[in-house]
């Protein structure tokens, strides 16, 4: 089964959307984005969904709890305590979605905003910091899914989504409905019928069911191999 990409949203929805040309933070260039990585003052604001920063992230950054862009200013309000009076330090993908959203700091009253200019793309190819500090794989919104960025010393983040093991592998959920992005290793996509929960693996349009072309026998047997039954979970 092939990943299917998702499209890069820059929108923040906002009533008055900011104007990056107009209101921005300072742009840092790979080295000194590096230094403010190491100074205790500085909060690090990971600007992505919770699906790309639990492949990958800069050590020590914060994770927003967020499934779409624009839900990052919301979330950002409601948890205001962790950003008042500190240096915020934003990043994204390839810096397009930190130019609006750190113009959008700014507008909600934070003084000392900064970005990673070109995002972690430039960051990654830059020779000086050969993307140092960053752990796991960068999710990029094309078939790759996952590409390399440390090159001094490379640590996988991600979790398998069914037993919790070092996973950089992500697999979209075969109910169709769901189309959830999980990370999971080839032995339990195929032994879960890569699907993320019971209720996906009975729906009727799963795709992998259709796609192995299970009568309702053998999908009974693969549930049951799980604890699992077309009725009930069993355990
Ligand atoms: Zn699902």
């Amino acid at each position: 089964m092939h990943v299917r990409p998702r499209s890069e949203i820059v929108s923040l929805h906002l009533e008055d959307d900011v104007n990056p040309l107009e209101t921005t933070g300072k742009y840092l260039e790979p080295e000194e984005f590096r230094e403010a990585l190491l100074d205790p003052d500085t909060v690090i604001l990971d600007a992505r969904n919770d699906y790309e920063f639990d492949l990958g992230h800069f050590r020590g950054a914060v994770r927003p709890d967020i499934k779409a862009f624009r839900d990052l200013p919301e979330w950002v309000e409601e948890n205001r305590e962790q950003f008042d009076g500190k240096k915020i330090v934003t990043y994204c993908t390839g810096g397009i979605r930190c130019e609006k959203f750190s113009g959008w700091l700014k507008t909600a009253g934070f003084d000392d905003v900064s970005q990673l200019h070109g995002g972690i793309a430039t960051y990654g190819k830059d020779e000086k910091t050969k993307g140092e500090f960053w752990d796991g794989m960068m999710y990029v919104f094309d078939e790759r899914i996952a590409v390399p960025i440390n090159r001094v010393d490379h640590k996988i983040v991600g979790r398998d989504h069914f037993d919790g093991a070092p996973c950089e592998r992500y697999i979209n959920c075969a109910n169709p409905q769901c189309n959830k992005q999980i990370l999971a290793s080839e032995e339990n996509d195929e032994k879960y019928l890569h699907s993320c929960s019971h209720e996906c693996r009975v729906h009727p349009d799963n795709l992998y069911v259709k796609q192995h072309g299970l009568s309702k026998d053998e999908l009974e047997a693969r549930l049951n191999a799980i604890g699992e039954s077309l009725s009930a979970v069993t355990e």
